[in-house]
């Protein structure tokens, strides 16, 4: 008798502690790598989706390919009331903005919104992209299956949508499918331009670029490991802001980093089988991808992608040479693994559209004290809120304390020099905002 009861009292602070939410472990199980598979066949069928390909055809090129796209999100909305706004966000680029644009072309964005309830303007985002290339990035006749850069980005996005539009959120989502990625990120400035006009306050965006191969070109086979790519800091900061970090820290705090964080934490916690890998900089050495547009217009965004690439499977043109088969075709795609990295996704999207927003302003303080003190912005919507740190060498948040519903505390015995600090808000069921890193000093 006493020992089931002995057991029940040292699980139950832990069952406190965790603060899992059954609901995320639910998200995960719907993504459906059948789904998947299906939608990525679909991509690959309309021969190419290169940004200056066919628009008139029902069946081949980028044109088929977003109006079908469009279809599969308004399907996805009819299922849930009519749960998402689907629309094209478009723009002009004309001949000759790049060497890439040999003709004048329409960028069309695919995007969906799933509104929130409590902060409608609030959005969390989720890309993949539309479009395909061959060798030469000007070529928009020949056969580009693109099946995993990007249609296995494309097609998480879609299945991400279809699972979580069966919930509703505080925060607004938005699915989108974005144009013009190879001939310069095109459609990531044409959505990352229409956010700003319109006033949209987004929290931050995940990008897929290519998340379904798990052969990679350096001879590792593997399906549970991943990279998070982060700037460190934002483009859009001050000089003076630049100038503070000399003297208060920040070098590896910026907002996007601070997503990366979330992200590999969030998926540590509900899928503990996947090796997340954080890289500090902004994309793979000197290559691109679409949240620097976002980036670059201030806003927090990160790429989830592979962690081995095979890089005869990417902008190749379908032949054989020596021996080996060159071009992204849909053979070479792990839905398996594109299932994890869409469910990484949605378990990340549906964690920040559930959390209130960030504290607005967190300050610290304890210049030659012994504690460090933290005081924060009141948020609408927090039940409590968490203090997070760590050594000044460590990649990741190492301790946190939730101190309940106060906007102001001291970590006694925890001086300032010695680590990083950080502030999230937390709902009442438990669900965090991404950590803001003190931008403010308390004299
Ligand atoms: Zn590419």
């Amino acid at each position: 008798m006493k020992k089931p009861l002995f057991a029940l009292l040292i699980l139950l602070p832990i069952l406190v502690c965790a603060q899992t939410d059954d609901r995320i472990y639910d998200i995960i199980d719907a993504v459906s790598a059948e789904r998947i598979q299906t939608d990525v066949t679909k991509l690959v069928n309309f021969g190419t989706r290169h940004t200056l390909s066919d628009t008139i055809s029902q069946t081949r090129g980028i044109g088929a390919a977003r109006r079908w796209i469009k279809s599969e999100f308004e399907k996805t909305s009819g299922n849930c009331g009519d749960c998402l706004e689907v629309f094209y966000q478009k723009d002009l680029i004309k001949k000759g903005d790049n060497e890439r644009i040999v003709h004048d072309v329409m960028v069309v964005n695919v995007v969906a919104i799933q509104r929130g309830t409590k902060y409608p303007n609030r959005y969390i985002i989720m890309s993949g992209d539309i479009d395909s290339r061959v060798s030469d990035p000007t070529d928009f006749t020949s056969d580009s299956p693109g099946a995993n850069d990007n249609a296995s980005g494309m097609a998480g996005t879609l299945e991400a949508a279809r699972v979580l539009s069966k919930y509703k959120f505080e925060n607004s989502i938005i699915y989108v499918g974005l144009s013009g990625e190879e001939q310069g990120l095109y459609g990531g400035k044409g959505l990352a331009a229409h956010a700003k006009k319109n006033g949209w306050e987004i929290i931050g965006v995940l990008n897929n670029d290519m998340i379904g191969n798990i052969s990679g070109v350096d001879g590792i086979i593997d399906n549970r490991e991943f990279r998070i790519f982060s700037e460190p800091v934002p483009p859009t900061e001050t000089e003076k802001e630049r100038n503070a970090r000399r003297f208060y820290g920040g070098e590896v705090d910026g907002i996007s980093r601070q997503l990366a964080r979330y992200v590999y934490k969030n998926t540590k916690t509900y899928m503990p089988e996947m090796n997340p890998m954080m890289v500090y900089r902004l994309d793979r050495f000197g290559r691109g991808g679409h949240h620097r547009p976002f980036n670059d217009a201030g806003f927090a965004g990160i790429r989830i992608m592979e962690a081995h690439e095979n890089y005869t499977q990417q902008h190749q043109d379908i032949r054989n040479e020596n021996g080996t088969a060159y071009g992204d075709v849909l053979e070479h795609v792990d839905f398996d693994y594109a299932r994890k990295l869409t469910a990484v996704n949605a378990i990340n999207l549906a964690s920040i559209a559930w959390a209130p927003p960030a504290p607005k302003e967190v300050k610290i303080g304890g210049i030659v004290e012994p504690s460090a003190r933290l005081q924060w912005s009141k948020v609408d919507g927090a039940s409590s809120y968490k203090i997070y740190w760590r050594d000044t060498t460590a990649p990741q948040w190492e301790h946190s304390r939730n101190v309940g519903n106060l906007t102001q505390f001291t970590l006694k015995g925890i001086v300032i020099d010695n680590s990083f600090f950080g502030v999230s808000a937390v709902s009442a069921d438990g669900f965090e905002s991404p950590v803001v890193f003190p931008n403010s000093i308390i004299r």
